[in-house]
């Protein structure tokens, strides 16, 4: 798998730059990572969170961590903010071996038998935002880990190109849509904005709506909540 350093996001470990990290606040969450990969951090942890019915832990959950690889002297892609662990402890980074054995948590994903806590389509949702799963290093399986696979003007295109409906460009009145919530509330609204277009059904039944209104809750400040509150509710009508 390519490096963060490899695909342009700066050398990381030993000499970090932190100027570039902001903390994502997304679900429960408090991640530090690449500013410009919040709206695609964002999108894997509500996507990963809705495909398994329940949220990761933020004391298990971390990002920006200034370090090598464990146990090289190689740069790990936390050291550019571009790389996040959920739920560690039921996630764990152990040998092959350890994970083909019999434990509570083992199930059969991508083919493999891991300790993981991660939905079956955890492969499919990583790649849709732009993340490697950890899940498939063959000899020492990393369950917990994803790591963006992408260029920063990779990056940068796909936050682009999920404003749009499975290839075709949005409506003007989705693209106004985008636009005032991601210029009124903050990066999160983008992804926000995708679900509300792509997921319609969440956000007609009950179950739906309170997900999307706690998510609302724990992003950003009361007024903003306000705001994208007002917005969610016009969109639930309609
Ligand atoms: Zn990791």
């Amino acid at each position: 798998m390519a490096s963060a350093a490899a695909l342009g996001w700066g050398k990381g470990w030993p000499r970090c730059v932190k100027d570039e990290v902001v903390t994502a606040i997304v679900s429960d969450l408090r991640l530090p990572v690449r500013r410009q990969i919040v709206p695609l951090v964002a999108g894997l942890v509500l996507d990963l969170e809705r495909s398994r019915g329940r949220p990761f832990r933020r004391d298990w959950s971390w990002g920006f961590a200034c370090r090598a690889i464990s146990g090289t002297r190689r740069s790990s892609n936390h050291s550019q903010g571009c790389a996040v662990d959920l739920d560690a402890p039921e996630n764990p980074y152990a040998s092959a071996a350890t994970h083909a054995a019999p434990h509570d948590l083992r199930k059969k994903i991508a083919g493999r038998l891991l300790r993981t806590t991660m939905p079956d389509d955890v492969v499919a949702i990583a790649e849709r935002w732009g993340f490697s799963w950890g899940g498939l290093y063959t000899s020492k399986p990393d369950p917990m880990h994803f790591e963006l696979a992408l260029t920063p003007g990779e990056a940068a295109q796909l936050i682009t190109d999920l404003r749009d409906l499975d290839g075709r460009p949005p409506t003007s009145e989705e693209d106004d849509r985008m636009t005032a919530l991601s210029a009124r509330v903050d990066a999160h609204a983008l992804v926000r904005a995708w679900y509300e277009l792509h997921s319609p059904k969440n956000m007609s039944d009950v179950a739906g709506r309170a997900f999307w209104v706690n998510k609302i809750k724990g992003l950003t400040d009361p007024a903003k909540i306000d705001a994208a509150e007002s917005e969610f509710a016009a969109a639930a009508r309609r």
